[in-house]
This record gives structure tokens, C-alpha cells and sequence, in this order.
């Protein structure tokens, strides 16, 4: 029997089916998405299965994260088959609003993040992102009121600024990171390597090598200032037009005292008209 997936566009109605799934002890998840689904948001629902029985799976291209220059128009939009996907993959619900619930006309309240919202890191070139994202991931939390919210690692900087958020907020979800999916090449799965050409696309995997191979000189003992010069040269040969390459305190995004251990390398980049990000995770002894 294929699984029971209910797609639900009235907030009322969200409420009361997670009123339900709460009054019988189901615990619930919700999994943020702007659609056009692929294998990285699917293994978010199934982190969010083993954690919660229900599962909720918001699709929402949120108009406000986006700058007026950026793809909001010609973001890639396909919900039939995400849909499909969400059914094969087990989500209970698709929380799929219309734009006038989460941006009615009187619309006026903003979040404001600071901290790891403006580590100079994508904050840098989207200063308009963290604000649009904490709003209505803060919308999205507060309609479904889930036990947890997934977001992928793929987006490092967004699941601290969310985490953040979620605590100064007291917002009663507990945030959970899910590991970054790849293709074979090492490629971070995006909605957006759909825009790669041909021939952008057989480029493209140099980020997440480069990401590799300088985290593996900084936990060797390589000084990192001389590694990451080096990762910007090879980035910006390969045909890149780098934002940024840079090692983070993993936890605050801040730059790394010298002793700290626990950092994470993270990079955007642009190939073509395609902006690209990825990051990995780098343990100094
Ligand atoms: P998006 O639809 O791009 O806003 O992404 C929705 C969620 O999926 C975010 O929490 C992303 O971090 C996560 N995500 C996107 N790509 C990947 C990936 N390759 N691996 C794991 N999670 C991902």
C-alpha cells in the first residue's frame, strides 16, 4: 500500500492535523523546502522519520530571502513530482501555503538575525538571506509547531543563524543538522545544479576537492592562512569567480581563536550564473 500523504494548502486545517498526530503521542517533524526535491531534501525526510512518526515537508519559494536580482522568478518549480517523491519517501504532510498566508498584504514584522547571521560569510553577498530565512522559517515553525525541524549542512551558516534563532526565540523545536548528500563526484546536490551547462557541471566538482583537500593539510598542521591562499588560486583557475573560502569556528562562525578545534571550511563560489556553496567540517588536534 503506497503511503497515506496528505497535501494541505489551509493553515487551519495544518493545525488540526497536527493537533491530532500530537493528541494520540505521535511526535512531529517538519522539514523546510523550496521544492524542486532531490535525493539531499529526500534524506532530510528520512532523518526526520527516525526521529519523529509524522513528518511534515513544507515547499515554499520564499519571495523575501531572494535579492530583486536574484532567480525567485526562474527558481526551478516542480511539485508534481516532489510530491511523488515525498509519498515514496514517507512524509505524512505537504505543507504547500499560498503566498497571501505567509505575506498577506498587511504583512510588517521582520527577524533581525545577528551572530552567526553576519559572520561575513553569505551574509556578505545576500545581505537580505538571513532575514528572509529566519522569518519564515520562524512562520514555518510557529504553523506547525513540530518536536524538530531538519535542515541539511549543506546550508552550515543557515543551520546555525536557525539554531540561533530558535533559542533566542524560545521557539519549542529542537533544530537538528543532516549531513550534506553528494553525487558520485563529490558535487553537493542542489536544486540549483540544475542551471549548469554541460560544461560547467564537469567543473563544478573542483569545489568540494578543493574543500578536502585544505581541511586535510589544516588537521595535518599546515598553517591555515598559506592553505586557503593556495584554495583560492586553484578555485579561481578553475574557471570560478570565488565569494569567499574561509575557516570558521564551527560552532559561532566567527574566525578561529588559535586553539580551537572544532571548524569548519566553507566557500561560494560562482560558475557561470550559477552561485554554488558548499562547506566540510575540519578538527585541528
Ligand atoms: P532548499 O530547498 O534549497 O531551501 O533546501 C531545503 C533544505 O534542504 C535545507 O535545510 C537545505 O540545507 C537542505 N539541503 C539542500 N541540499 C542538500 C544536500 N545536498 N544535502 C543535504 N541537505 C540539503
Amino acid at each position: 500500500m503506497t503511503h497515506k500523504l496528505r497535501v494541505v494548502r489551509d493553515l487551519a486545517r495544518l493545525r488540526r492535523q497536527v493537533a491530532q498526530y500530537r493528541k494520540v503521542g505521535e511526535a512531529v517533524a517538519l522539514v523546510p523546502t523550496m521544492g524542486a526535491l532531490h535525493d539531499g531534501h529526500l534524506s532530510l525526510v528520512r532523518a526526520a522519520r527516525r526521529k519523529a512518526k509524522r513528518v511534515v515537508v513544507s515547499i515554499f519559494v520564499n519571495p523575501t530571502q531572494f535579492a530583486p536580482t536574484e532567480d525567485f522568478k526562474s527558481y526551478p518549480r516542480t511539485f508534481e513530482a516532489d510530491v511523488a517523491a515525498l509519498r515514496e519517501a514517507g512524509a505524512d504532510v505537504v505543507w504547500n501555503p499560498p503566498v497571501e498566508v505567509m505575506y498577506p498584504r498587511d504583512f510588517v514584522t521582520r527577524i533581525v538575525p545577528e551572530g552567526p547571521a553576519t559572520a561575513g560569510l553569505e551574509d556578505a553577498s545576500r545581505p537580505h538571506f538571513f532575514g528572509g530565512v529566519t522569518t519564515i522559517v520562524c512562520k514555518l515553525l510557529l504553523q506547525s509547531l513540530p518536536d524538530i525541524a531538519v535542515f541539511g549542512e549543506k546550508d552550515y551558516q543557515q543551520l546555525k543563524v536557525v539554531t540561533q534563532m530558535a533559542k533566542d526565540l524560545n521557539i519549542p523545536s529542537r533544530i537538528v543538522g543532516a549531513p550534506t548528500v553528494r553525487e558520485k563526484d563529490g558535487l553537493a546536490m542542489s536544486s540549483r545544479n540544475a542551471y549548469l551547462s554541460q560544461e560547467e557541471r564537469a567543473l563544478a566538482p573542483l569545489l568540494h576537492q578543493v574543500l578536502r583537500d585544505c581541511a586535510g593539510r589544516i588537521e595535518a598542521g599546515e598553517r591555515a592562512a598559506g592553505v586557503l591562499a593556495k584554495g583560492r588560486k586553484t578555485i579561481a583557475r578553475g574557471g570560478f569567480v570565488l565569494d569567499y573560502l574561509e575557516l570558521r569556528d564551527a560552532e559561532t562562525l566567527a574566525p578561529p581563536a588559535a586553539d580551537a578545534s572544532a571548524l569548519r571550511l566553507l566557500v561560494a563560489a560562482k560558475l557561470g550564473k550559477t552561485r554554488l556553496i558548499d562547506n566540510v567540517a575540519v578538527r585541528r588536534k
